[in-house]
């Protein structure tokens, strides 16, 4: 059985949920200690257990420590089963982990699946659900899988009740990807997602965005939440290059100005465009996980985060795959694998 130091690197919930979707996909057993020691509130969130709830169900799994507050867990898995899923997270918790973890082993079985998530949808520090559809997800289809992805309702913390459908249909084995030169910018968007909130608040944003970026009016638009469980506030930057699409993002909260929570998505796409290279830092470390199992592929990004070099740490210890990670000229760094 493996052993994984949850203090390691970044010490947070991805080192959790990487070996849940390794372990389900390898059949590894593994135990993790210290599980997210470098987090305010240290061990297992709500949101991971439900990870690792739906991680059990999907490969059928022995689970030793899976509650809330737990420091240390083990997981030994038997084979894949896909077929349908709901995921209630029971929180404002991130769908989009959620689906993170049961991603890798459903979209490598052999039959599709369908998952429904409930919970949070656009939440801070994971990716939100614009992320998922407009740029992770058409990157991983060009790698085989495809992932329908529909939004029946937007969730935001405190109240949640987000709900998102999945249907993934699955590849035998996954296609390299190359992702080296960005290519011309082809579109720029904004979109601001308001609950139960007054309409000025995503006007003010998208006039921020508009005039940083020169994004049109008619690219820009205002997505209001019928029937809100409560307020909530999402600001996302989409930028569509020859490439690929990047979405860069920020997530209101009460007290802080809506031309701050644009200014905040607009700096990471000013970022971005001045960096030049086509994968944005969150990407990075998601695609690293798709890639090293297709054994092969190389992207550009700029210098990798704590995240992404924890996550090759986590990926070597299940998989016999070489990951270089190394500086190219200027800010510009070449991941490469297989
Ligand atoms: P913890 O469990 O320790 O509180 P966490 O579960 O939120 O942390 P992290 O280990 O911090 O998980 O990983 C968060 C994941 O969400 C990373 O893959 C990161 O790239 C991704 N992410 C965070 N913010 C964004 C964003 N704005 N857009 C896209 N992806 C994001």
């Amino acid at each position: 059985m493996l052993t994984i130091d949850g203090a390691q690197g970044e010490g947070g919930g991805q080192i959790l949920r990487t070996s849940l979707a390794l372990s389900a996909l390898t059949g590894t057993e593994f135990e993790v200690v210290n599980v997210r020691a470098n987090r305010a509130k240290p061990g297992l969130a709500r949101q991971h257990v439900t990870a690792v709830q739906a991680a059990a169900r999907v490969c059928d799994a022995t689970v030793r420590g899976a509650e809330v507050g737990s420091r240390a867990l083990c997981f030994q898995p038997r084979h894949v089963r896909p077929g349908h899923f709901t995921l209630d997270i029971g929180t404002a918790g991130s769908t989009s982990l959620v689906l993170q973890t049961i991603l890798p082993p459903l979209m490598l079985a052999a039959r599709p699946s369908t998952i429904t998530l409930i919970g949070g949808t656009h939440n801070t520090k994971a990716p939100p659900y614009d992320f998922l559809e407009k740029a992770f997800l058409p990157l991983l289809a060009r790698m085989g899988p495809q992932v329908g992805l529909s939004l029946s309702r937007p969730g935001f913390y405190p109240a949640g009740g987000g709900q998102v459908e999945a249907r993934v249909t699955p590849a035998d084995r996954l296609t390299a990807l190359e992702l080296t030169e960005r290519g011309s910018v082809r579109e720029r968007r904004a979109r601001a997602w308001l609950s139960a909130l007054p309409r000025h608040i995503g006007e003010r944003e998208i006039q921020v965005a508009r005039d940083a970026l020169e994004i049109p009016a008619t690219a820009a638009e205002i997505r209001e939440v019928g029937q809100a469980r409560g307020p909530g506030n999402a600001f996302m930057v989409e930028i569509e290059t020859d490439a690929l699409t990047e979405v860069f993002s920020a997530i209101g909260e009460r007290g802080k100005p809506a031309e701050t929570v644009a200014q905040e998505a607009v700096d990471d796409a000013q970022a971005w465009l001045a960096a030049g290279a086509p994968v944005g830092p969150h990407l990075a470390d998601q695609l690293l996980l798709p890639l090293a199992l297709a054994g092969g592929g190389s992207y550009r990004t700029s210098a990798p985060t704590l995240h992404t070099r924890t996550n090759v740490d986590v990926i070597r210890l299940f998989l016999d795959v070489p990951i270089r990670i190394a500086p190219l000229q200027g800010d510009i760094w070449e991941v490469r694998v297989g």
